[in-house]
């Protein structure tokens, strides 16, 4: 280190972090025994000698976790091996009745994949270091009076921990990493992604270094950060401490810190541990994993379109902007939804931009399921009347009001029960248009010398000026007529 890290020589440093994620893999029971992964259920119901750790049980492979472990490695590019190997990780914790978890260390199921990210306009490939599997330790609860005590149902809940390069150089990318990632998991089936239940939590490995240096810096790691929100002022609270400590001419320790929301500061939890503390060994009491070709095969052929490949189809093939794919593709259900409403549409952009400004204003969404205040099929049936000229864009408002919260009401029952149509009067339509040319002169000879934009303002006006309920394309060719006439 020596010069280059005495105060005042260096004040530029670059930022590198590597996220751990673990992802809770969607499964109905737990990794190596039957016990139920439901959320919530009152502490200690979901157990059983093989999750309590009770000497002579057992643990079996659950295939369903090894299905969903292989489709999280397939989503992120990574090679899946066809052999691997559990190990017991040491180590003592009241969560943790078995005094060892088991996860994989030396030879995990899949190497080395990636994951894109878009910060600003510029995609960011992020590499993927490996994707092994693992169970999940139990909760302790602090505070209870005076007592703390410890929930095993969530002990032998299946993970994978995703380990990412030491890629990322700035505490935005981290964030955007983090979404893309959840998006692209609950994408394709494997985790819900909620990160309040801790089914996706994230560990960051934090340092700086001299801008331009080749060796990385001591690291710190911020343990269970558990919102987008919190992951970014860790990282920066983090990042000023070290900045701090490296401009006074100290030294960084490494160790595993933990973040206070309240403070805003990181604090030391321990000083930070090397694989060897664990004492990794194969676990004795299974066998080599083995992902054969045929469950590699089915994994492959149940893989979604990935969220990445959607924008790119829907920006190419239908001409979206970037943010509405981006928008539309951020949860499968909204996916879905468009895909549908946009059956038999010529004009996939309107459809596009009616479900991102009408429909999803209103979706909530609960891990892999969403909720919408209308369906596709109405959607489409909506369009379709503003298509053929039977209601305009406002009265399409209105109909929507109108069905919105019904799934069961067909827009066109809306269009005959309010008597909503498109004044096709040409003589009223003329009317108005007079009134708007001669009321905006200026803009009128925009148009005359060719500022053809202008002309969207006059039929604007002359929409308003007749309640929205005059045929736009009459509008649009009486303006030009007598504009041209004028
Ligand atoms: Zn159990």
């Amino acid at each position: 280190m020596g010069d280059c890290y005495s105060a005042g020589v260096v004040t530029d440093y670059e930022v590198v972090i590597g996220l751990e994620v673990h992802a809770q893999l969607l499964t109905k029971t737990k990794l190596f025994c039957a016990c139920s992964t439901n959320f919530g259920q009152p502490p200690n119901t979901n157990v059983c000698p093989v999750c309590l750790g009770l000497p002579g049980s057992l643990p079996v492979i659950n295939g369903e976790a090894v299905e969903l472990a292989v489709k999280t490695a397939l989503a992120l590019g990574c090679t899946v091996h066809q052999s691997s190997i559990f190990a017991r990780k040491n180590y003592f914790y009241p969560d943790l009745p078995k005094g060892y978890q088991i996860s994989q260390f030396e030879e995990p199921f899949s190497t080395k994949g990636h994951l894109d990210i878009e910060l600003d306009g510029q995609t960011k490939r992020v590499g993927i270091t490996r994707a092994h599997m693992e169970e999940d330790a139990g909760k302790n609860l602090h505070g209870l009076g005076t007592d703390s005590v410890v929930d095993l149902n969530r002990a032998g809940v299946p993970l994978v921990e995703i380990v990412g390069e030491p890629d990322l150089r700035s505490s935005a990318e981290a964030a955007a990493y983090l979404r893309t990632l959840r998006d692209l998991l609950v994408f394709t089936g494997v985790n819900d992604g909620n990160l309040e239940e801790g089914s996706f939590r994230c560990d960051a490995n934090v340092s700086i270094r001299p801008r331009g240096s080749e060796k990385f810096g001591t690291r710190c790691e911020l343990k269970n950060i558990n919102s987008f929100r919190f992951v970014q002022r860790a990282i920066d609270a983090e990042v000023a401490r070290q900045t701090a400590i490296v401009d006074a001419g100290g030294t960084v320790r490494q160790e595993t810190r933990s973040f206070d929301p309240d403070t805003g500061q990181t604090a030391t939890l321990r000083s930070k541990e090397d694989a060897h503390d664990y004492r990794y060994f194969p676990e004795p009491d299974l066998p080599p994993l083995v992902i054969d070709d045929a469950l590699l095969a089915k994994a492959k052929a149940s893989m979604p379109e990935s969220p990445s490949a959607l924008r790119a189809r829907w920006t190419s093939e239908l001409g979206l902007p970037v943010a509405t794919a981006v928008t539309l593709s951020a949860h499968p259900e909204y996916a879905r939804f468009f895909e549908s409403a946009r059956k038999g549409s010529k004009d996939a952009l309107k459809v596009a931009n009616f479900v991102v400004n009408d429909v999803l204003r209103s979706a909530k969404t609960h891990g892999l399921s969403a909720s919408f205040s209308v369906t596709p099929d109405q959607v489409r049936e909506l369009l379709s009347l503003i298509d053929s000229g039977q209601i305009s864009g406002k009265q399409a408002k209105e109909v929507f009001a109108a069905i919105e919260g019904n799934h069961a009401k067909s827009p066109a029952d809306v269009v005959k029960e309010k008597a909503l149509k498109v004044t096709t009067d040409s003589g009223a339509i003329e009317s108005a248009v007079k009134k708007i040319v001669s009321s905006f002169p200026d803009q009128v000879a925009s148009v005359k010398a060719g500022k053809k934009g202008v002309i969207g303002f006059l039929v604007g006006q002359v929409m308003k000026e007749t309640g929205g309920s005059a045929d736009p394309k009459l509008v649009n060719e009486l303006l030009n007529k007598l504009i041209a006439e004028g």
